[in-house]
């Protein structure tokens, strides 16, 4: 006679067995998605799109580092993984670097009839939109650009149970993932080329250097030939008077900016 708890798991995992969490979507080709955007790229991404003569910035933002970060915590041992240390003042601190291809407007690659131009080549996070390419992050339709019939009921299972359903957008979200990992370094190499030194406190905006297409690549140039680990001292900027005097409370290196060329910012300009 099974007890009332075993009773229980029974018909949860039965009902789990045939109630899996699904996320049906279809693409309607609408083209929102190739619109006013910043695409994460790899490194190797942002060289093909910058010798294509395409916008790529560099995105900086940096977390206090504590010996007692709990890197157990999966969601901690990530975001350690995609950044390296640096020292801000006498500070510990992470620093994650994004390469991003900007666009204002259409991509330079969107045909007019919305089909992608550059499709066999198109970057991972183009290849597995509109999932969503952060672990630990809920993927949620109502904050991606795709129009509501694009989410109807009997349409192809695009997510189960919080994985993507088909085996290839899976290995490119698998790749996608492990590149943002392995490319840490030279990213680190890349900023030290262009002489970037600057963050902002994670979850206040990113920083950001807009180098030419030109000097982008003459950088990577740079990165790819230096094998001396780059200067860890950085600096934080950022667009609020309490965040700049609470850092200088701690002798760390901080700059007041204006939200604009240079830093892209989460809260309204603070003075
Ligand atoms: S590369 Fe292609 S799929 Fe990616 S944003 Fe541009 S047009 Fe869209
Ligand atoms: S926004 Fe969504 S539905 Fe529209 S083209 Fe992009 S992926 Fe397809």
């Amino acid at each position: 006679m099974p007890t009332l708890v075993e009773t229980v798991l029974f018909y949860a995992g039965f009902l789990g067995s045939i109630a899996p969490m699904e996320i049906p979507f279809d693409c309607t080709q609408c083209g929102r998605c190739c619109h006013d955007l910043r695409l994460t790229l790899s490194v190797e991404e942002a060289r093909a799109w910058a010798t294509n003569g395409h916008q790529v910035d560099l995105l900086a933002e940096g977390w206090a580092w504590t010996d007692y970060a709990n890197e157990a915590d999966p969601a901690i041992a990530w975001r350690k993984a995609t950044t390296f240390s640096a020292m801000v003042g006498d500070v510990p601190f992470r620093i994650n670097l994004r390469l991003v291809a900007r666009y204002e407007g259409p991509c330079p690659h969107l045909l007019p009839d919305m089909r992608c131009g550059n499709y066999e080549a198109r970057p991972r996070i183009c290849r597995i939109y509109p999932l969503e390419s952060r672990p630990f992050e809920a993927m949620t339709p109502e904050k991606r650009r795709c129009p509501p019939e694009a989410w109807g009921k009997g349409l192809p299972v695009l997510e189960r149970n919080g994985e993507p359903a088909e085996t290839e957008p899976r290995a490119i979200l698998s790749q996608h993932r492990q590149t943002m990992v392995d490319d840490v370094p030279r990213k680190a190499q890349l900023a030290a080329a262009l002489g970037f030194t600057e963050a902002a406190l994670a979850g206040e905006g990113l920083a950001t250097c807009e180098a030419s297409p030109t000097t982008l690549l003459a950088a990577l140039e740079i990165a790819d030939q230096s094998r001396t680990a780059p200067r860890p001292n950085w600096s934080i900027v950022t667009n609020r008077e309490t965040t700049r005097a609470m850092l200088a409370d701690l002798d760390c290196p901080a700059r007041l900016v204006a939200t604009g060329y240079g830093f892209l910012s989460a809260f309204a300009d603070e003075r």
